[in-house]
């Protein structure tokens, strides 16, 4: 079995400041119908009768809760009765920016030319190019930070740019309750998963933060969905975001499986709680990852 991870999935003509994964939902919609004539498409129940890597069976997941995504991708699987697992974090539901939307927000709002920011040093941001640029190498740096650190990097730069940071600003950027519940009523092929409470790098938190993120995600949304929360997609998704405490932690809190997102399985974790996915991306035909995927 093989499992597809997408990521924003947009029928947005905007892309100046776009995400790289950022995924066309024509695109999407091709590969819906490619795959539904070349394998079975199944729901994540699958994955405990996982036995063989590559049997034909494959299972669709998008990431991070994005309306326009959840809308579109939802629209497209239920006109062609295709199972979709939706990762969202549970904050989002609640209002919370993701960090790195914050951080293109404040660089693309911003009227000053440079940024003399403790994190990279001093860079010019005059053109879309280098504020592209700087988007991408902030959004690396914080990888490697806490949450704490990143609230702090994040405050920083909105005093030094001059640009408030506003969470009303970035109304239906995210999924609300009414989305998840209008489209979870009507359709029973689509499922919802964790991706922590604030997308989360797991390997870069204290145990105690982990924890929460893990068990307190789960919480939120079977409260806010009334049903069952099962599965799990560790945010970043390499094998260096998370530790196999953290497979510790997820079986604890009652999750049946969590999902990486990187395509092969690594030897050093136990497969169930890091469960590879492929991540379709923009640059590569899908059937091109699929067969790569094969050597
Ligand atoms: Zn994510």
């Amino acid at each position: 079995m093989i499992v597809l991870a997408y990521h924003r999935v947009s029928d947005r003509t905007e892309t100046s400041f776009s995400d790289k994964v950022m995924y066309r939902a024509e695109n999407f919609y091709r590969d819906i119908l490619w795959l539904k004539s070349n394998f079975d498409l199944v729901t994540l129940e699958h994955v405990s009768r996982y036995r063989e890597y590559d049997e034909g069976c494959i299972a669709i997941t998008v990431d991070d809760g994005y309306r326009d995504s959840f809308l579109l991708t939802s629209d497209i699987c239920e006109a062609e009765s295709v199972p979709l697992t939706h990762f969202v974090p549970s904050r989002v539901l609640r209002g919370m920016v993701l960090p790195w939307d914050h951080l293109s927000y404040l660089v693309k709002c911003t009227e000053h030319h440079e940024s003399r920011g403790t994190v990279l040093g001093l860079r010019s941001i005059k053109t879309i190019e280098e504020k592209l640029n700087f988007i991408k190498d902030l959004k690396r740096h914080l990888k490697t930070y806490s949450e704490q650190k990143i609230l702090k990097c994040i405050a920083d730069l909105s005093i030094e740019l001059e640009v408030s940071l506003r969470e009303d600003r970035h109304s239906n950027l995210y999924v609300s309750h009414d989305d998840l519940c209008s489209v979870l009523s009507k359709n029973t092929l689509i499922d919802i998963g964790s991706h922590t409470t604030s997308h989360a790098i797991l390997s870069r938190q204290s145990d105690e933060v982990a924890n929460e993120q893990i068990f307190l995600s789960k919480v939120e949304l079977e409260k806010t969905l009334g049903r069952k929360i099962r599965y799990f997609a560790f945010p970043n998704g390499q094998h260096q975001d998370f530790h196999s405490r953290h497979i510790e932690m997820l079986k604890s809190a009652g999750y049946t499986a969590a999902f990486s997102a990187e395509p092969r399985i690594h030897p050093t974790t136990e497969c169930l709680f890091s469960f590879p996915r492929l991540c379709v991306n923009a640059h590569e035909e899908l059937p091109v990852l699929l067969e790569d995927l094969r050597w």
